[in-house]
């Protein structure tokens, strides 16, 4: 009698994944995890994503939102950004990301839009999405067309001379600032990913944007348990209201205690080639009294770095103001 080896669903697709030699979430891989499809078949079309194989996820029991025995909260892979965003835990204790999801795209778009796939949504840079450009990140080796061209709305910190596209994501600007940790089964087994570690800046591998290898699935992102009584702000500056990726954005989670800043947390978005966590914006302000003088010093000091293109110079202060006032925001409400 032929006997059949039970493997859960999670282990089956990461050993599809990695017969394959896919480099899933990576550019060229030939699967891909299908998810929400907001990114990946909007790239397929386009021609700038052609998988051979897509490996749909979307029944796999990753769709639960969890308060964890230590107070934390585990987030499944699938879980729509809508559900996260609108969760009433995530509305209480992690205001920050929930503000952060519901300024991005649309709220059709939230709804398919899931945690994993929007960890590994792929940059707006034009020429990404142009195929007869020459793009390093789509096909290294072949130029950045941004570079000498249209970018005003790409990165300032974080750039190489290889690739200055702006990472998009909201969300993720404030699990950087929340500090969450991503969690991964691979064929060699499950291991977890600080965020910080997660996505990788663009040096002269500009088509690798994170630490996932071959075969590595997404199954949940994990958050800390929440610091009591933080002030938390998300902030989006952008060229319309709605339906517009950050020009700048701020994610803030702070404690004044006695008119002093006793704790703070500051990432920033649409600045950086990755979700930008910012220590020297951080180290400026704890300690210190919770005024506008010293919230200005602390966006000194996060854009110290910042290294303009020919049409972005203007984020750099676009960027500042925008961390003063999300501050301000923080600690007046
Ligand atoms: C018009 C428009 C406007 C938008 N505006 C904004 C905005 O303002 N702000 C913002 O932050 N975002 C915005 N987005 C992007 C949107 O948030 C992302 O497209 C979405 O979050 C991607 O999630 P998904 O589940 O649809 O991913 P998919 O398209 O399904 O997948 C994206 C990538 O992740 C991989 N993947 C998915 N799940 C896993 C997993 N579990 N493990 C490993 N790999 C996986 C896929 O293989 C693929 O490479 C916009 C999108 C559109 C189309
Ligand atoms: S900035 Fe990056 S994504 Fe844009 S064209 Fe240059 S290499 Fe490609």
């Amino acid at each position: 009698m032929k006997t059949f080896e039970f493997v859960r669903p999670a282990d089956a697709a990461t050993a599809i994944a990695a017969a394959g030699e896919a480099k899933t979430a990576q550019q060229s891989a030939d699967l891909r995890f299908l998810a929400g499809g907001t990114t990946l078949v909007d790239l397929m079309k386009l021609n700038v994503e052609t998988p051979a194989r897509v490996l749909d996820i979307n029944r796999m029991p990753f769709d639960k939102i969890e308060t964890m025995p230590d107070g934390g909260l585990k987030i499944g892979a699938t879980v729509r950004n809508s559900d996260l965003a609108n969760h009433p835990t995530v509305q209480k204790d992690y205001a920050v990301l929930s503000q952060a999801i519901l300024q991005g795209a649309s709220a059709q778009i939230r709804n398919m839009a899931t945690t994993a796939g929007n960890l590994l949504q792929r940059t707006r840079c034009v020429y990404f999405r142009d195929t007869a450009m020459t793009c390093n990140k789509r096909e290294p080796g072949s130029g950045c067309s941004a570079i000498n061209g249209f970018n005003r709305s790409l990165a300032i910190l974080g750039t190489s001379e290889h690739c200055i596209a702006t990472n998009p994501s909201d969300m993720c600007v404030a699990m950087a600032a929340l500090e969450a940790t991503i969690h991964v089964q691979g064929p060699d087994g499950v291991r977890a990913i600080l965020f910080g570690e997660f996505h990788l800046l663009p040096g002269d591998t500009p088509h690798r944007e994170t630490v996932l290898e071959p075969g590595d699935l997404i199954t949940h992102v994990t958050l800390p348990p929440p610091i009591a009584r933080s002030k938390q702000v998300y902030l989006k500056l952008r060229d319309r209201a709605s339906y517009e990726f950050a020009l700048a954005s701020a994610a803030v989670v702070m404690n004044v205690m006695g008119g002093n800043v006793s704790q703070v947390r500051i990432a920033l978005g649409g600045v950086g080639t990755k979700p930008w966590r910012s220590p020297e914006a951080e180290a400026a302000l704890v300690g210190q009294p919770a005024n506008d003088a010293n919230y200005r010093k602390a966006a000194e000091a996060a854009l110290h770095d910042a290294k303009p293109q020919s049409e972005n110079g203007f984020k750099i202060e676009l960027a500042k103001r925008c961390l003063t006032h999300a501050l301000t925001i923080a600690a007046t409400t």
